[in-house]
């Protein structure tokens, strides 16, 4: 086994090797710069970002190399794998092969973070259990760092955090697959399905990779999980240490589930708590209130009064492009879903209003399988507006089934929908394609999008409905 690495102060001159230089490969070389590390940043791209990335580097006296990883990476005490870099990487395999102690970026950072740290991985819901979180807490009054996979690096983030406070952290199965000792106070899993297998040789090496958010958990810690997910209850059965649990459900033991249409809390030997009716969470959908329920598992974990979690379940705003509230014009409300980027989250999307559904959809087909979902659709529409690459596609494999409109841009699509769109219903834009054929990525397309819809409406109109 490596010799395990896990003070800072034993930091002092040892020689660091870290692959990648985007974002967190940056964040994690500055931090280890500061803890007196002798640290070598190395990636295999050359583009203009990364010479920038390389000069900031060497500025804080951190070396650098582009265009390729030399033998030298292998020569160093230890090597932080940057998310984005895949195990596939020659050094990394060379690196395994030798024995060197290999981490991952929150591995590292966890190693400085004072402060308590919720770490949240699943398929699907990440990004939002994550900020919402971020966001009970923020009303609770505490200094919280919302971060990880969500653009703001963990490792910058311990840099500003102190003992006070709490580090809540998406934590993605690239991350996790490289963890040595981390042990988050409270470890979420949202969900499971299948995702990523272009990166795991299987199914189940991906679900592995996510487990591990647990395996170092001590009984002082806590698993969150979500029961009613067959795959995931299963692989946490053997977990003895202490279990929160969440579902669309009564809740059998300690968690969070619904009753009804309530949502109830029970906490280890005391008795079940309201906490409010469904209706009144601030975003739509199913998939959003087993969001709220993990939410509210970590939060009263935590210590969080009833009322402070009850009022971030009525207010939080969202994520953006994830069924994104644009505007309410003349009785007819816009949602952006730009980041439903395939078929699944599309239909969950569809699942998440009461109201008459004008979809729009399209943009770069990733060969999803339209035709399967097909009666799905129809069932949930009141009509469809094709878009960009994928639609004719698209509107070959529903053509048995329904008829839809098609455009060329998702701007005539805004267009075309203004027209058909009558008051009481909701304009969906939930493309369940990639954005590339017309967009830089998925926030541009829904950054566009908001703007072509609110034409002079302005972005205050927005009002809440499910
Ligand atoms: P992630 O960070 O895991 O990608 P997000 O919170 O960004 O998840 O949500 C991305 C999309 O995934 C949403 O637009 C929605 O369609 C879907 N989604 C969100 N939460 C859930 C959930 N709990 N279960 C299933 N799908 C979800």
């Amino acid at each position: 086994m490596p010799q395990k690495i896990q003070n800072p102060s034993d930091l002092n001159d040892k020689r660091v090797t870290v692959l990648g230089m985007a974002r967190s490969g940056v964040a994690v070389a500055r931090l280890l710069r500061r803890a007196g590390c002798r640290v070598l940043v190395s990636d295999a791209g050359a583009n203009e970002a990364l010479k920038t990335a390389a000069a900031e580097l060497r500025s804080w006296g951190i070396e650098t190399e582009l265009s390729g990883h030399s033998l030298r990476t292998l020569e160093c005490d230890f090597l932080v794998r940057s998310p984005g870099v895949p195990t596939t990487n020659t050094i990394y395999v060379e690196a395994k092969q030798r024995k060197l102690p290999l981490f991952s970026e929150i591995e590292v950072a966890a190693w400085f973070c004072r402060a308590p740290i919720v770490a949240i991985t699943g398929s699907n819901g990440k990004t939002t259990t994550t900020e919402w979180l971020g966001d009970v807490f923020k009303r609770w009054g505490q200094p919280v760092a919302v971060c990880g996979n969500v653009g703001f690096p963990f490792s910058t983030a311990v840099e500003e955090l102190g003992t006070e406070g709490v580090a809540v952290v998406e934590a993605s199965s690239f991350q996790l697959e490289d963890i040595a000792d981390f042990a988050p106070r409270a470890a979420i899993i949202t969900n499971f399905s299948p995702d990523h297998l272009d990166r795991y040789d299987s199914y189940n090496d991906y679900l592995q990779a996510k487990c591990r958010i647990f395996e170092n958990l001590s009984a002082r810690e806590i698993l969150i999980y979500n029961r009613t997910d067959l795959d995931l209850a299963a692989r946490v059965e053997a977990f003895a240490g202490k279990k929160l649990s969440f579902g669309l459900n009564a809740p059998p033991g300690a968690g969070a589930g619904v009753v009804g249409d309530e949502i109830i809390l029970v906490m280890e030997g005391r008795a079940a708590r309201r906490l409010m009716h469904r209706r009144e969470l601030s975003l739509p959908g199913p998939h959003n209130l087993e969001n709220a329920l993990a939410v509210i598992c970590a939060a009263a974990d935590m210590g969080v009064p009833d009322e402070v979690i009850a009022a971030s379940l009525r207010g939080f705003a969202g994520v953006p492009h994830r069924l994104e509230k644009v505007a309410e014009i003349e009785g007819i409300l816009w949602v952006n879903d730009s980041k439903a980027t395939n078929v699944a989250s599309g239909l969950t999307a569809l699942n998440s209003f009461n109201r008459p559904i004008i979809l729009l959809a399209g943009g770069r087909d990733k060969s999803s399988d339209f035709v399967s979902v097909a009666a799905q659709v129809r069932d949930k529409v009141k009509s469809v507006i094709l878009f960009g690459e994928a639609g004719r596609v698209m509107e070959k494999a529903w053509s048995p089934v329904f008829k839809s409109d098609r455009v060329e841009s998702l701007q005539q699509a805004v267009e075309l929908a203004r027209t058909l769109a009558q008051a009481g219903e909701v304009v969906l834009l939930s493309p369940m394609c990639a954005s590339f054929d017309e967009f830089k990525n998925y926030e541009d397309r829904g950054e566009k999008f908001k703007v072509w819809v609110r034409g002079d409406a302005g972005p205050d109109s927005a009002q809440s409905d499910t």
